[in-house]
């Protein structure tokens, strides 16, 4: 990984690049970054550069038999560990190796569930086991094959059992020579405190709307509009938008969708009403949960417009119309109203109350409060 490959956070990459360059760098940092972000990133960027035989100012060379080695995550000084599952093949990392180098060739920007998933776990909860903490040691006590520095990055070590982290603890009070630690983390404060005073934090912050949907256009081939639209519902979460992206076109027709309701309630269609609420009956649960999400988020945003809180709003141009259209024949009581409806939906169809009903009671709330 290159930190050029990385979109943004240039502040983040210098801070990083001067460490090195003027031998600043702590043995032990934590990137600590909300899920999507660029935290693992740029932990992949910074092993890659302090390895790296040819450094360039802003970046590795990309070249190097370093750089390709750490660039398969191939690198023999490189260890990375992190939370497993199923434990079919094993109960620590290196078992599943093979499988977390692919799902990190792919893409670095990643989720505990989509790591689960890939390794046939969906419902059972990773873990980095006390067996885990073993094979740590055991790796770092061996001298560095070729590079300057080995390097152990931790994914998610908020997944440590307390035996790992009471490990891993250990070593970075004693840390080896030339050993850098790069632990991973969407939620730091799950951390043991003595560990969190043994690591320098390296705050990543999420990706802004913009610099998701610049990638996604980059790299997914998204036109702008629907990158942009993606890049709003995902809300700075680089790996929610990812999947957003590549699951169908789901995302593109919810808002087809709800504006089809929208209209239909306006014109007080009670046929068309039925067969929506029929419609909305045959659809997954997934799908009922993310039109009833979508629609709140849509209503709040109305909200913020009504409220005269129009530059908080960031909506691609079809939710922005609607915003406008809407905000007209709406009160703040009427919107209040919709969106109390709409959160009572979604729990009750959490619990499994049978979807038509829902759909056809609000229809009806709803037709009576935009008229
Ligand atoms: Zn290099």
């Amino acid at each position: 990984m290159l930190f050029n490959e990385i979109i943004g956070l240039d502040g983040t990459k210098q801070f990083l690049l001067q460490a090195v360059q003027r031998n600043h760098l702590a043995h032990a940092l934590l990137f600590d970054g909300p899920t999507g972000s660029a935290n693992l990133a740029l932990a992949l960027a910074l092993a890659q550069y302090v390895n790296c035989e040819d450094k360039q100012a802003d970046d590795a060379c990309g070249r190097c038999a370093s750089c390709i080695k750490i660039q398969k995550f191939v690198h023999p000084d490189l260890h990375m560990v992190f939370p497993v599952a199923n434990l079919a093949k094993g109960k620590t990392s290196e078992a599943y190796l093979t499988d977390w180098r692919k799902f990190l060739l792919a893409t670095p920007y990643r989720t505990l569930p989509n790591w689960l998933e890939t390794m046939g776990a969906d419902n059972k909860q990773g873990n980095i086991s006390a067996e885990e903490a073993r094979n740590i040691l055991q790796k770092l006590s061996l001298k560095s094959y070729e590079g300057a520095y080995k390097i152990m990055l931790i994914w998610l070590p908020e997944l440590m059992n307390i035996t790992s982290a009471n490990a891993l603890l250990k070593v970075l009070e004693e840390p080896p020579a030339q050993t850098l630690f790069l632990l991973v983390t969407n939620q730091s404060d799950k951390l043991l405190i003595t560990i969190l005073s043994r690591t320098q934090r390296v705050a990543v912050r999420a990706f802004t709307d913009e610099e998701v949907a610049t990638y996604l256009r980059q790299h997914q081939n998204l036109d702008e509009t629907t990158a942009r639209r993606f890049a709003y519902l995902a809300d700075g979460n680089l790996a929610e938008a990812l999947q957003l992206s590549q699951r169908d076109t789901a995302s593109t027709d919810q808002h087809i969708w709800f504006a089809d309701w929208m209209r239909t309630c306006y014109r007080q269609d009670l046929i068309n009403l039925v067969k929506q609420a029929d419609q909305f009956d045959g659809f997954s649960k997934e799908k009922q949960k993310g039109l009833l999400d979508y629609s709140i988020r849509l209503y709040r945003d109305l909200f913020l417009w009504q409220q005269g809180a129009a530059e908080l709003l960031r909506l691609p141009d079809d939710e922005l119309d609607f915003v406008k259209k809407f905000a007209k024949v709406l009160t703040i009581d009427h919107i209040e109203r919709i969106v109390h409806d709409l959160n009572e939906a979604a729990y009750h169809l959490e619990r499994n109350a049978r979807a038509k009903m829902i759909m056809l009671d609000m229809s009806l709330t709803f037709s009576r409060l935009i008229r």
